[in-house]
């Protein structure tokens, strides 16, 4: 049975926005896969980024790296940006994964456990994660990677990039044959400056562009779409959906499609009463919601169309892309790309 709902993720898209992304910040990526991969699957993209290449992961969580662990087999190594947190340093041990030691407490714990293998994380100006530049450790036995994150990287032009990226520099001369690692996805575009050894790419490897909207060096790689699920004609004067969300003033063809909050489409994607958005994509033209998301569908205008039941339209993909559909919805790429919730099967091409 074919889902009315469904996520096709082109792994061959994927597998070049990682080449693309090495070639113009120079430097070897390595994957940041947390959140299930940006919700795509993290165990099916990691696999594909093996293949291209790709020995070094990221993830957020420690529960995110034990599957992560058990998807690739034992050879890449992965990191938890969390660090290690709490008491999971047992877990961390047992799938071989490393912490992104953030603070004096996790270095601690971590060194009182045995070691190992880890990364340092200096926190050049988000205030976020990390050891503040003044507070970096010593260097420790185990340290293979120093690392920082980017607070504006989608603005090119904001100043804090550089002073972030020199504090970072200067920080790591005291950890001579550590890798450096700095630049996320929006960091790939900043220049050669940014890249040091190893790039951090999340969401352009997904299909969203570096600067929040679309960018033709990127691929689209998530296909989010969903079948007509019926088709009506709507007399004039008569309203559609919850509230009367809409209330037609022509006579009206409305197609309901399978899709609604649970799979990711934020009620943002629709306007208050009366006003429609053109948001999703069917056989070459945009065509308007009318009235609000209900909770597992939506209505679509097609009057002016040819659609018919069982089409399904694109909420975003390569004919609506991700950063133009998130904007629309008063949202960015990484909210959109999270929020679809696994019952809507991911369907793998390449
Ligand atoms: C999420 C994250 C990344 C990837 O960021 P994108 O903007 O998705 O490319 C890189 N580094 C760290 C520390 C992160 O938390």
């Amino acid at each position: 049975m074919t889902a009315p709902a469904r996520l096709t993720v082109d792994l061959n898209a994927l597998a070049r926005n990682f080449h693309t992304l090495s070639a113009i910040s120079g430097s070897p990526a390595h994957p940041v896969v947390k959140a299930d991969g940006y919700g795509l699957g993290a165990g099916r993209c990691a696999g594909r980024l093996m293949k291209e290449g790709a020995r070094t992961f990221f993830v957020a969580r420690v529960s995110e790296g034990v599957l992560l662990r058990a998807a690739l087999g034992p050879e890449p190594t992965i990191y938890i940006l969390d660090g290690c947190p709490g008491d999971s340093i047992p877990d961390l041990r047992a799938a071989n994964l490393r912490p992104v030691i953030n603070q004096p407490a996790q270095q601690a714990a971590w060194l009182a456990s045995g070691g190992g293998a880890c990364a340092v994380q200096i926190d050049t100006g988000m205030n976020r994660l990390g050891f503040r530049p003044e507070d970096a450790p010593e260097p420790f036995e185990g340290v293979e990677l120093v690392m920082s994150h980017l607070a504006c990287a989608d603005d090119p032009a904001e100043p804090m990039n550089r002073r972030q990226r020199d504090a970072y520099a200067g920080v790591c001369d005291r950890y001579p044959g550590a890798i450096r690692s700095f630049a996320n996805s929006s960091g790939c575009f900043l220049g050669p400056d940014f890249a040091f050894d190893a790039v951090r790419p999340g969401i352009s490897l997904y299909g969203g562009g570096p600067e929040g909207r679309p960018d033709p060096r990127i691929a689209p790689v998530a296909t989010l779409t969903a079948d007509i699920l019926q088709v009506r004609d709507v007399p004039v004067g008569e309203s559609v959906g919850y509230s009367r969300g809409f209330i037609a003033t022509r006579p009206t063809r409305v197609a309901t499609c399978a899709t609604g909050y649970a799979d990711g489409l934020l009620r943002s994607y629709s306007r208050g009463p009366g006003s429609v958005s053109g948001q999703v994509w069917l056989n070459g033209a945009l065509l308007p919601l009318l009235g609000r998301v209900s909770m597992d569908v939506i209505a679509v205008d097609i009057t002016d169309t040819d659609a018919a039941l069982g089409d399904a339209v694109e909420l975003f993909g390569p004919n609506r892309m991700l950063d133009d559909a998130a904007n629309a919805a008063g949202t960015i790429s990484y909210e959109l790309l999270t929020s679809i919730l696994p019952r809507v099967p991911r369907v793998y091409i390449g």
